[in-house]
């Protein structure tokens, strides 16, 4: 069964190329890249239409996964949350969003303040649709340090840590991220739709 991941995000593809022991290839390989309009309320809805629409393109003998997600920052009221992709704008650049959200903490007179990162991962296959979820508690700060990682890691700095994701060790954020944690409690769910086979 291949396992075939609904993201064409390099950062993520990239991620879950290091955090995942089988293989899993990107959509984009097995078919034109198109876009997935993500118009659920949360990251879980998010991650499973994307799953979802991945899955019913492909068929039976795949196994789709889709992460949705985000930070939120509670001083501006939860945002950017499940907008973090498209903060600046709909075609917002990785770096525009970055911005605007160090313009807008900025605003709030705090050089610091919490936030925290959550990833939603969904899982669809002909055994059904299954999504787990993984958060990652911090602050952000206000200027960028270190160009690690991805998104939002270069002002995110994970509780217990004094440097941002920018700047820490890769291997420090596969032990640590919501995409992590997710990602191990979806683990057990792929062996078992793998063992029970087509
Ligand atoms: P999605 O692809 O719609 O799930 O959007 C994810 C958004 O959240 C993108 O803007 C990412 O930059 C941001 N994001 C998600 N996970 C991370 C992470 O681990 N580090 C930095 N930014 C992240």
């Amino acid at each position: 069964m291949q396992l075939v991941l609904a993201s064409s995000n390099k950062g993520k593809v990239r991620e879950f190329n290091e955090l995942c022991k089988e293989k899993i290839v990107p959509f984009s390989d097995l078919m034109d890249s198109f876009e997935i309009i993500e118009d659920g309320n949360t990251f879980a809805e998010n991650a499973l239409i994307k799953a979802r629409t991945i899955y019913k393109k492909l068929g039976k003998g795949f196994l789709v996964i889709s992460d949705d997600s985000g930070i939120t920052v509670p001083i501006l009221g939860d945002a950017p949350g499940i907008y973090s992709a498209r903060y600046a704008g709909e075609n917002a650049s990785d770096k525009d969003n970055l911005y605007k959200l160090i313009a807008d903490v900025k605003a709030m007179n705090v050089e610091k303040t919490n936030a925290y990162y959550t990833a939603s991962i969904a899982i669809v296959s002909h055994l059904g649709e299954f999504v787990v979820h993984g958060w990652m508690y911090g602050d952000v700060i206000v200027t960028t340090r270190g160009d690690g990682g991805f998104g939002y890691d270069p002002i995110f700095i994970p509780t217990g840590h004094t440097q941002t994701l920018g700047e820490l060790d890769t291997n420090i954020k596969s032990d640590i991220s919501h995409r992590a944690k997710a990602l191990k409690l979806a683990e057990p769910i792929i062996k078992m739709i793998q063992k029970k086979g087509n």
